[in-house]
């Protein structure tokens, strides 16, 4: 008989959980995820991510990973301000950047434009990139990652994630129209984190409240918890059968 795989908690930690234009004076996309005994990693580091992870009094050298969902400023933008608070801290854990296609010309683009002559600089930890394939699962440092391409141009293709790490699964939009592919990244999972950008107003390539109440029920998922929010959702963020992120905000799994 197959044992059941071993299952030990996780509790993720949103250092930002707004969108890219400071709504409700929230940190952008920056969600830290720490398996119990492991090294914590992150989904998304969007600009401000490095001031949301001091502010919510994470250490920033701990993280190993950063799993990416999409080469936006605001879901990708903090990288350059990680690695280089990482140098001048003494930082020596490696540093994987696991995102689309296309993140090792960006992020070296980003190092250069923010800070001229830091991409190839000497540091005593190692950056190291791996793009992840959409449609495709691989492990990335003891974290089985699933990418499902979705809707919403930047430059590369867009990704939602599904992440297994210690028996727990952890899905995530990322930013998004809504598409088939998300019952698909989310089925199974104990906590589906969702881009939810404005209550009911058709925004292309998001998401709205709306369309996740509309496709609830091809969820299945134990809690879906609301993020990335402009005003006007933050206004009704308080939706029966959905948890709100805010910046602080820890939810453990399992509950
Ligand atoms: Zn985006
Ligand atoms: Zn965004």
């Amino acid at each position: 008989m197959d044992q059941p795989a071993p299952t030990a908690p996780v509790t993720v930690t949103f250092a930002g959980s707004g969108d890219a234009f400071g709504s409700g004076g929230r940190y952008q996309a920056c969600i830290h995820v720490r398996p119990a005994g492991e090294p914590p990693f992150l989904l998304d580091c969007g600009t401000t991510s490095l001031t949301a992870l001091k502010a919510a009094g994470l250490d920033p050298g701990e993280i190993g990973t950063v799993f990416v969902s999409h080469l936006h400023g605001d879901h990708f933008g903090g990288l350059p301000f990680l690695v280089l608070d990482g140098q001048f801290t003494g930082r020596t854990r490696p540093l994987t950047v696991a995102g689309p296609p296309g993140t090792a010309a960006r992020l070296h683009q980003a190092m250069e434009t923010l800070f001229p002559g830091s991409a190839g600089a000497d540091r005593r930890f190692a950056v190291e990139v791996t793009e992840l394939v959409p449609g495709g699962r691989t492990a990335v440092n003891g974290v089985e990652v699933a990418s499902y391409e979705v809707v919403h141009p930047s430059g590369a293709p867009p990704l939602a994630l599904r992440l297994t790490v210690g028996g727990q699964v952890i899905a995530y939009t990322g930013d998004t129209a809504w598409t088939d592919a998300l019952p698909a990244a989310a089925a199974g999972a104990g906590l589906l984190i969702a881009e939810a950008y404005y209550f009911s107003k058709v925004i292309p390539y998001h998401l709205s409240f709306a369309d996740l109440a509309k496709h609830r029920s091809e969820l299945a998922c134990r809690r879906v918890v609301l993020t990335h929010m402009s005003a006007d959702m933050l206004a009704r963020e308080d939706q029966p059968g959905f948890l709100t992120a805010w910046d602080g905000c820890v939810i453990d799994l399992p509950d």
